[in-house]
């Protein structure tokens, strides 16, 4: 099968990429921070296959992941930086900060990896390879990035079988790919679906992947709690500009509180008001401790990756993006009601 690794370019960068592994010593696979399926999926996938081939790797992610990622064989070897009391963890900033080489997977802004990110730019020595599939990455030693692809998993499953053979992939590494596919990919429903994609995906069902247990924990899961907040941002919480095309939901650390809201609860949200037949842009703005955390979604022409990297300091893909208001939720809230007004779909 034709890919990023099999062209001519594609074979030299990924001998240069086994040339650096070889030289490593050791290898910091990387993360972002509120990791998704994507990023946990295919920083494992990757973290297993160098595993199996004698390499020292470890993967880290700057923060906790969704429960319902707990469906991929050995999450426990994705370790969190950061520990309960808000600390980084000293044996993964030594072994980040010392690494022979840096891995990023599934971003392309070290700044994204927030506290982990001191422990990257500390090492000022290890060359840093990127596998991503967003927009606009700044350079980096050795960059396999494609916006083509649906998911960064799909990259590293392209990556596996060219190095090595699709025989490399465990039933666990299938697993891992698999997660990464199909949540950038909202199950199969929106993003680069392509035939390639469906081919990637038989070949894992073939590896021992089981795809309908995946959905079921992934998609056909959650507790009471979150379908209870879900009902009611959708009920009391979204706005409707009917004229702007646009819809937005907040929450605030209150209503959290109120919906003992975990990690990942509001993964999806953002997209539901795009079932609305006259919304084509879809925002949520979450409060956290530090920030306003908002995401965005469009369908159509509209560009979400340009809408947060000009206005709310953040970025990602043409139509899902994310980014971040330091102030007051009223205030984010009153920039987006203003910005919406003169750029909208
Ligand atoms: P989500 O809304 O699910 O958090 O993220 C949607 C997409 O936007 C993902 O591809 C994610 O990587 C990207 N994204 C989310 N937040 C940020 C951010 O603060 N900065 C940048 N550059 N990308 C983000
Ligand atoms: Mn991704």
């Amino acid at each position: 099968m034709e890919n990023i690794f099999t062209s001519g370019e594609g074979t030299a960068k990924l001998k240069q990429l086994q040339q650096l592994c070889d030289a490593a010593g050791t290898i910091a696979i990387l993360g972002h921070t509120n990791p998704d399926g994507d990023a946990v999926g295919s920083g494992l996938a990757l973290w297993g296959f160098l595993k199996a081939r004698g390499y020292d790797a470890r993967f880290f992610l700057p923060n906790h992941f969704p429960k319902f990622l707990h469906c991929i064989p050995g999450t426990e070897n994705a370790e969190v930086y950061i520990d309960n009391q808000c600390q980084p963890r000293c044996d993964a900033r030594d072994y980040v900060s010392k690494a022979g080489l840096v891995i990023c997977v599934d971003f392309n802004q070290i700044r994204r990896l927030e506290k982990l990110a001191e422990a990257v730019e500390a090492n000022t020595t290890a060359p840093r390879v990127l596998i991503d599939h967003h927009l606009d990455p700044p350079p980096y030693t050795l960059n396999f990035a494609d916006t083509s692809y649906s998911s960064t998993a799909h990259i590293v499953c392209d990556l596996i079988a060219a190095w090595s053979s699709p025989e490399a992939i465990t039933p666990g590494i299938a697993t891992a790919l698999y997660v990464g596919m199909s949540t950038d990919t909202g199950n199969f429903s929106y993003g680069n679906l392509t035939p390639e994609l469906y081919r990637t995906v038989a070949m894992l069902v073939e590896r021992g992947t089981d795809p309908v247990d995946v959905s079921k924990h992934i998609f056909g899961t959650q507790t009471e709690h979150r379908l209870r907040l879900v009902g009611y941002l959708i009920s009391e919480k979204m706005t409707v500009r009917e004229a702007e095309h646009t819809a937005w939901i907040t929450l605030s650390r209150d209503e959290k509180h109120r919906f003992h809201h975990q990690i990942g609860d509001t993964e999806g949200i953002v997209n539901m008001p795009l079932s609305i037949d006259t919304v084509a842009f879809s925002a949520i703005f979450i409060e956290t401790l530090e920030h306003i955390k908002i995401s965005f979604r469009s369908q159509g022409d509209f560009d979400v990756n340009l809408f947060a990297r000009e206005h709310f300091n953040g970025g990602g893909h043409r139509n899902a993006s994310g980014g971040r208001f330091f102030g007051t939720m009223t205030e984010a809230v009153a920039l987006f009601e203003k910005i919406i007004k003169e750029q909208h779909p």
